[in-house]
């Protein structure tokens, strides 16, 4: 099967800026939570002083999309404004149309969200938010998925948003470690409680018998998935721990999903080959 990102590389991409603006940063923001999200727009406004920002967003919500690319339909995009598109397709859609179609220049940075709920633990397989700053990774851009750890309506997404930009100049002038993105996640709590950032590892999330099983009004049985929060395993170190006590968590991922430590157990295994 052909690999979907097999010619997308540097080399494909001008050297210069589309309007000329060679010297100016640009800044690709996507999320999954929709173009109209509050998160986006707060994170928007914190990154408008670092360089050109350019949202290209799913049309609607798209959480727990995870890293799927629509393959076999067409897209179509809404410009809304200069800058601003639309997609009606994955966050993951998204990020690679505006690289490869809409900007046609890869960016200097891509960061998502800022999420309306948090990406930790084991959720981030699941999550639209990262899968987002995965592609940019993938397209070669240091990418930075944001997420502020509370589902409650109204929330007040300043304090993620302000450290999204201090973090976004320091990686700026900095780099970031190569095919490695980073997964923020902000306590929902107020700007002068938070005790810091904390650089930490995935943790793990305890999963219930988290279905639910209702009748429909026809009679006809359907399931809900996702019920009751059972929260995460306790430990040292990880990003679900350092933001319940009340830090910023910095988790660096990378895309390379290989069990390293397990490879000589595996090949110790000798399955027969005829
Ligand atoms: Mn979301």
């Amino acid at each position: 099967m052909p690999c979907p990102y097999g010619n997308t590389g540097k080399a494909r991409l001008p050297a210069h800026r589309p309007g000329g603006t060679f010297l100016a940063v640009l800044i690709l923001v996507s999320n999954d939570d929709g173009i109209r999200a509050a998160g986006l727009q707060a994170l928007e406004t914190a990154l408008k002083p670092l360089g050109d920002v350019w949202v290209v967003a799913p049309d609607r919500e798209q959480s727990a999309a995870s890293h799927s690319l629509s393959l076999y339909r067409p897209l179509r995009v809404e410009q809304i404004d200069d800058r601003h598109f639309a997609v009606d397709g994955t966050p993951t859609d998204a990020v690679n149309l505006a690289i490869n179609g809409i900007i046609k220049q890869r960016p200097d940075l891509v960061v998502s969200g800022i999420n309306h709920g948090a990406n930790l633990g084991d959720d981030i397989t699941y999550s639209g938010t990262v899968s987002a700053a995965m592609e940019g990774t993938l397209l070669g851009a240091p990418s930075i998925a944001m997420s502020l750890a509370t589902k409650e309506p109204g929330a007040d997404f300043s304090a993620a948003a302000a450290f999204a930009a201090r973090l976004a100049r320091r990686v700026l002038a900095g780099g970031m470690p190569r095919d490695t993105l980073l997964n923020v996640n902000v306590p929902a709590i107020a700007a002068a409680e938070l005790r810091g950032y904390l650089i930490t590892r995935q943790g793990k999330r305890r999963y219930g018998d988290a279905i639910i099983e209702h009748l429909d009004p026809r009679g006809r049985k359907y399931y809900w998935i996702g019920g009751d929060d059972l929260g995460f395993v306790p430990a040292e170190g990880t990003d679900c721990t350092a933001v319940a006590g009340g830090y910023i968590s910095v988790t660096p991922l990378h895309l390379d999903l290989t069990n390293y430590a397990s490879i000589a157990q595996l090949n110790e295994l000798g399955v027969e080959w005829l």
